[in-house]
């Protein structure tokens, strides 16, 4: 399924996302948005609804996706979900979280959002009352809840990046983030193609621009095509010289000091590439990265033995 232009609106098949808070209370290593690296940092929900106002007019999501960092961190999240839901960019609201945070929120939180999905990664586990206590809260506000338990993450990106311009069209169109889910962002009256063109500029400082892998939201007649014309650019982003899109090497799971952070990256992309799950994808675009198990026990077992 791709993009479609209706009454004047792109339509995409996936969400849109909107990172309220950059920081997070975990340092999981390679992480893809780079939040250990933040400081504290949230959006301001008057920029939000300025943002969602604009882009509501030109974009139809199935979803809006609220994460960060740890979305749970934002203050003033109960607001800015209220705003998501009077803009109409989409009829769902969904919260990716940790998790960690989640049983302090109360009956007002849930019953503003439409889904809820809980990471869970090895040595932050929810315990099982936290775990039974939100299942309930769930079902009692009628929210779609999914718990992904993570075994393994795969090397965001390099800190050297590459100058092979055919490896970084290969990183690029074997990009499901891009691609397969379509993690498009909104961000402080820009939207991007994906998270990691918004915070791989911010940290490591190239390209100079941090904003030129955006496009910004204009008040214009021309807006809804000038958008399609953006999501399906055949041109990789400049932030793809740095990123590993989907095809990093996977590595087991861990957290790290943040001082610590960057240390693992500062290899060329061609280090931390995995060519294997590269040459795959060019094939089966939507295989599965081998993160992520369903079931708990499974889950533990390849945790305890590194499998
Ligand atoms: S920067 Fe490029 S490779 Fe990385 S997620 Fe975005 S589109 Fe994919």
């Amino acid at each position: 399924m791709s993009y479609e232009l209706v009454d004047g609106r792109v339509v995409t098949p996936e969400g849109c996302e909107l990172n309220v808070v950059r920081h997070c209370n975990l340092g999981c290593a390679s992480c893809s948005h780079l939040s250990p690296v933040f400081r504290r940092s949230v959006v301001d929900p008057d920029v939000v609804r300025a943002d969602l106002a604009l882009l509501s007019r030109f974009l139809r999501a199935r979803f809006v996706k609220v994460l960060g960092g740890e979305p749970l961190l934002h203050r003033r999240l109960l607001p800015i979900l209220e705003i998501i839901r009077a803009s109409g960019l989409a009829p769902r609201i969904l919260v990716s979280t940790n998790g960690v945070l989640l049983p302090r929120m109360g009956a007002d939180f849930w019953s503003l959002i439409d889904e809820i999905q809980v990471s869970v990664y090895p040595g932050r586990e929810l315990s099982d009352d936290d775990l039974a206590h939100i299942r309930r809260r769930a079902e009692r506000h009628g929210v779609a809840l999914t718990v992904a338990y993570y075994s393994h993450f795969r090397h965001s990106y390099s800190e050297r990046g590459t100058e092979d311009s055919r490896l970084v069209g290969e990183i690029f169109t074997t990009c499901q983030i891009a691609h397969v889910w379509r993690c498009h962002t909104v961000y402080e009256g820009h939207f991007f193609r994906c998270p990691q063109s918004v915070f791989l500029p911010r940290v490591i400082g190239r390209p100079n621009d941090p904003w030129a892998d955006g496009l910004r939201l204009e008040d214009r007649p021309d807006m809804a095509g000038r958008l399609l014309a953006y999501l399906t650019s055949p041109r990789p982003l400049l932030a793809c010289r740095n990123c590993l899109g989907s095809v990093g090497k996977r590595l087991p799971h861990h957290q790290l000091p943040r001082a610590d952070f960057r240390t693992p990256q500062q290899k060329r992309t061609e280090e931390l590439l995995d060519r294997e799950f590269l040459a795959q994808l060019a094939t089966r675009p939507d295989m599965d990265d081998g993160c992520v198990v369903a079931d708990p026990d499974e889950w533990r077992v390849r945790v305890r033995e590194r499998i």
